[in-house]
């Protein structure tokens, strides 16, 4: 059978592993962290997974905490005010729940699932020198080190990445004891709080190393009030600081919060990098090639919680591409069109999202707001986090959204 390595045990790699080992392939991953590091080291995401990744994931069998985690079957949209009212306040219902499972216990768990059916496990961080010896002994070498320092391997392509410095400031905090939503208490929902000219609160329910928990996240602008955390090594004090942003900014999310404390000591995160997207086929010294997977050649802001989303379709993606590739050699021009099949998932989250990053125009603000009348307007906008392709047809173009707007409201 052909033998394939994956470098990266994350969202895009180990899905894919497991893919790959189901269909009878010999496949070696290698990761910088054996289970147990991952499991009980720092939280890397808030990872919620809307439908269609999920049901991926539900295909290879490997949705192992699916009945304990919360399922959010909402998405809602508030806009703050300086008096700390919010004129825009609604919900819209998911046609297929999300989940967002820690992926310390994710990827530690599909890591020793991996090995338990016989997969071959290298522990190893491993270095561009390596991959010039690793593309000759395999079949194929696919790299999903996430944002890792492989990237350097992969060209940035420009005219897919309108941004080279980051956009927003990023700070997590996973937190036990966030009290429900008053307005829908039996309804789990992810909420993007906007505050306009300093970036957003998300507060998503999830599944952690303890149990169902929540997330508070903060997406800052660089230079702007929310942009705090940088040298805060202390948990604790990223707590404090989360909760008075909050106090500050979104009274009525603090109101819930009173009362919280961090799931673990390794429950926080903050961070920025720049949204990019590079060339999908790297080229070796010695010749060989390697494909980038997911966050190597497609890594956008998380204000859209697409990155988990956007490895999964990549992971099923390469999947399909790999078997019909039969017996047939893994060059340059099959990792390009791997790469193709991605990408059509890919180009509308990466136009979605920039999109998101830049001050909204007075048409979206026109969507956003009409949703709070309109419910068919917030479930399509809800529903969009899953399959972004639907934004094409109303979000972008003024035109467009007004004439979403008069038949919806004619209807
Ligand atoms: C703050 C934040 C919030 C987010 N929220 C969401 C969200 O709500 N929804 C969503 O869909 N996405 C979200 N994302 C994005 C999402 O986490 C990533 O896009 C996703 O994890 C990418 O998967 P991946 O497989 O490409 O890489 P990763 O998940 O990053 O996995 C890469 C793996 O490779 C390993 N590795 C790195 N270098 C090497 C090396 N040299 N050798 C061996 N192993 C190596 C790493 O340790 C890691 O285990 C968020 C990201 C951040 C930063």
């Amino acid at each position: 059978m052909r033998k394939i390595l994956i470098v990266g045990a994350g969202q895009s790699g180990l899905q894919l592993a497991l893919g790959l080992q189901a269909q009878g392939y010999e496949v070696t991953v290698m990761s910088n962290r054996t289970a147990d590091e991952i499991r009980q080291g720092r939280v890397m995401s808030t990872q919620c997974m809307f439908g269609t990744a999920l049901a991926h994931e539900r295909d290879l069998g490997v949705d192992f905490w699916e009945d304990q985690t919360p399922r959010i079957e909402g998405l809602g949209v508030s806009v703050a005010a300086p008096d700390g009212s919010r004129p825009i306040d609604w919900v819209g219902r998911l046609d297929a729940y999300a989940q967002s499972v820690d992926q310390r216990v994710k990827m530690a768990g599909w890591l020793e699932t991996f090995v338990e059916r016989g997969g071959k496990l290298v522990v190893h961080g491993v270095t561009v020198g390596d991959l010039d010896y690793f593309a000759r002994a395999y079949d194929l070498v696919m790299v999903a080190a996430g944002k890792g320092e492989l990237v350097s391997l992969f060209g940035r392509d420009a005219g897919r990445s309108p941004y080279d410095s980051p956009q927003r400031a990023l700070a997590v905090a996973y937190v036990h004891g966030l009290a429900p939503r008053p307005e829908h208490p039996d309804l789990h929902a992810v909420r993007l709080n906007m505050v306009p000219g300093a970036g957003e609160l998300i507060v998503i329910p999830a599944f952690t190393t303890s149990g169902p928990c929540d997330i508070l996240f903060w997406e800052g602008l660089p230079g702007g009030p929310l942009d705090v955390f940088d040298g805060v090594k202390d948990p604790r004090e990223h707590l404090r600081i989360t909760l008075e942003l909050m106090e500050r900014h979104i009274p009525w999310e603090y109101d819930r919060a009173r009362e919280v404390e961090l799931t673990d000591a390794g429950g926080t995160l903050a961070g920025r990098f720049a949204p990019v997207v590079r060339h999908p086929v790297a080229e070796l010294p010695s010749g060989g090639l390697v494909l980038g997977v997911a966050d190597v050649v497609v890594a956008n802001d998380p204000i859209t919680g697409q990155g988990s989303n956007s490895a999964s379709k990549c992971a099923a993606a390469y999947l399909d591409a790999i078997v019909e590739q039969g017996d047939k050699p893994f060059d340059r021009d099959w990792m390009e069109s791997a790469f193709a099949r991605f990408w059509a998932t890919a180009e509308p989250v990466t136009k979605w999202t920039n999109a998101l990053l830049g001050p909204p125009p007075e048409h979206v603000l026109g969507l956003i707001g009409a949703a709070g009348q309109l419910p068919a307007v917030a479930n399509r906008f809800a529903n969009g986090f899953d399959d972004p392709s639907d934004y094409e047809s109303y979000f972008y173009d003024p035109e467009a959204a007004g004439a979403y707007l008069a038949s919806v409201a004619g209807a």
